[in-house]
Parts: structure tokens; C-alpha cells; sequence
């Protein structure tokens, strides 16, 4: 843990260290990797921190949550790069256009067209990531790895989003690694560069496999507090 302008402790340089590390054992530009700094459900003062100690790409999960902090915290920080994380409501599609630089879990026909249409609308057009349920889990958003190819090639020639790439989270007590393989593979044959896997448990094995960005909470901030 290192120190911060705050006085607060952030797990920052830890993380980038141990992002630095995995890359260059996979023979990969560290560069190559973002480092999303999940902030859901953190309290206000760890991510001051981590703003203070010079990082300024953040995933939250939930629109109402990340509308209550960020447009102040964007006041005082410009150069925010904020990242949707979470699944989206097609009915908040709009309000998520204007709050994130990024949306990460684009995951069905109505909420693609519907991005399309606010993107038109706002002049505005957010790079997006697919969301892929690696594990096929009923109770997980994404789209189902079979269907994946049908749905890119929609996204792309039907509603022309600006695609950047994948997502996944895999199924909790799942050995990773294939999951993001699995990813990688899929994001290969479509020509797709972007591969976001990997959280705090696993961001080293995602990078492994070759993930541009991984998402990491705990490991930064400190543990939630759902309490
Ligand atoms: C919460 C969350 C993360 C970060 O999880 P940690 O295990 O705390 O690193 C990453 N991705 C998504 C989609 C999340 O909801």
C-alpha cells in the first residue's frame, strides 16, 4: 500500500506494478494494458485517493450511482475516463450516454439499437464493448458464446456501433483462464482488439491471455462494504 495525497493509502502502485510484471512475462508493452479502476460502492474518500495519486480511469457498475458522484468529480479532475461496467437498461441508455466515456457490457438487439439512436441523437458515439457469458450462466447478463458472432456482426452492420472490443466476467470458483481464452478466440476471428477480462483475482491471468483493459476494485480501493 503506498501513501497519497489524502493520507489515505490506495493499492495503486501495487497494482501497476503487478500489471507491469504480467505483461512483460507474456513478452506484451504494459502500455498496451488499461487499468479501469472500479469504484462502485467505495466510499468518497478512497476514490480521492486514487484520484489524487494521479489515475483517472474509473468503472462503475450502476448509471443512478455513478450519476451521484462523477459529474463533481469530473469538475475537479478533467481528464476522467469513465467506464460502464454494469448492465445497462435500455430505458437509461441515454442518460449512460452522457455520463460514460465507454460502455463495456452491450449485450442485446434493443439496447444496441437504442445506443445507436442516442449516439445519432448526441452527435456523441461512446466506444463499446460486447458483453459475452463465457459460462453460459442463466442468472448473467452478455451474449451467449455461440451467439456472439451474429450479434457483433449486428452491431457493426445493422446499428453501427463503434465497437472496440469484448467483455467477460467469468463464473465465480471457474478456473479463468479458458474463459478468456475463450474471449480472445472470439474477439480473434471478428477482428476485434479490445479484450476486457480480468479483476482483481485474476488480472494477471487475463493479461496472460492477452486483456487490454482489466477491470480491478478490491484490490485497489480496499475491500467493499455493503453494509
Ligand atoms: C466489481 C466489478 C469488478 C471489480 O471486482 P474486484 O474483484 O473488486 O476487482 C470488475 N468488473 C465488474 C463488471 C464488476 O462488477
Amino acid at each position: 500500500m503506498t501513501g497519497s495525497a489524502t493520507g489515505l493509502t490506495t493499492g495503486l502502485s501495487d497494482v501497476r506494478r503487478r500489471i507491469d510484471a504480467a505483461a512483460r512475462a507474456a513478452g506484451r508493452d504494459p502500455s498496451e494494458i488499461t487499468l479501469v479502476a472500479v469504484s462502485k460502492v467505495q466510499p468518497a474518500g478512497r476514490i480521492e485517493a486514487v484520484l489524487a495519486a494521479g489515475h483517472r480511469v474509473f468503472g462503475e457498475n450502476r448509471v443512478p450511482e455513478a450519476a451521484a458522484r462523477w459529474p463533481a468529480l469530473r469538475e475537479r479532475y478533467g481528464d476522467v475516463v469513465l467506464h460502464l461496467v454494469g448492465p445497462l437498461q435500455t430505458n437509461k441508455a441515454r442518460q449512460a450516454a452522457g455520463l460514460f466515456d465507454v460502455i463495456e457490457t452491450v449485450d442485446r438487439s434493443r439496447l444496441a439499437r437504442k445506443l445507436a439512436e442516442v449516439f445519432a441523437a448526441t452527435g456523441r458515439a461512446l466506444p463499446c464493448y460486447i458483453q459475452v457469458n463465457t459460462g453460459a450462466e442463466p442468472q448473467k447478463a452478455g451474449v451467449l458464446p455461440e451467439a456472439a458472432d451474429a450479434f457483433i456482426a449486428e452491431c457493426r452492420d445493422v446499428h453501427g456501433l463503434p465497437l472496440a472490443g469484448l467483455m467477460c466476467l467469468p463464473p465465480l470458483g471457474d478456473a479463468p483462464a479458458p474463459h478468456f481464452a475463450l474471449l480472445r478466440d472470439i474477439a480473434e476471428r471478428n477482428g476485434l482488439a479490445g479484450l476486457s477480462m480480468g479483476m482483481s483475482g485474476d488480472f494477471e491471468t487475463a493479461i496472460g491471455v492477452g486483456a487490454t483493459i482489466v477491470r480491478v476494485g478490491s484490490a485497489l480501493f480496499g475491500a467493499r462494504d455493503y453494509g
